[in-house]
């Protein structure tokens, strides 16, 4: 798993708060698990930090690559 780094912003989320602007982790419609005792970073799942987490729940129905690419284009 990669260490909790915003997609958009690579701003550093902080896990430890309970903060609903802490944001977290959001599975695309290109999720692939890892197989079994494979250690790495699952395709298709990202960190959002409290910024850009909403938005990226809403484009879930994307591809990762073309939800992060969406989100880019419009800031
Ligand atoms: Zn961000």
């Amino acid at each position: 798993m990669k260490p909790p780094v915003c997609e958009i912003c690579q701003k550093r989320l902080t896990l430890d708060s309970d903060s609903e602007s802490t944001g977290g982790l959001v599975w695309f419609k290109n999720y692939q698990p890892l197989p079994p005792r494979m250690v790495g970073h699952p395709k298709g799942i990202g960190w959002f930090c409290g910024v850009h987490y909403k938005q990226a729940q809403t484009l879930n129905n994307l591809d990762m690559t073309d939800a992060i690419q969406q989100i880019k284009s419009s800031l």
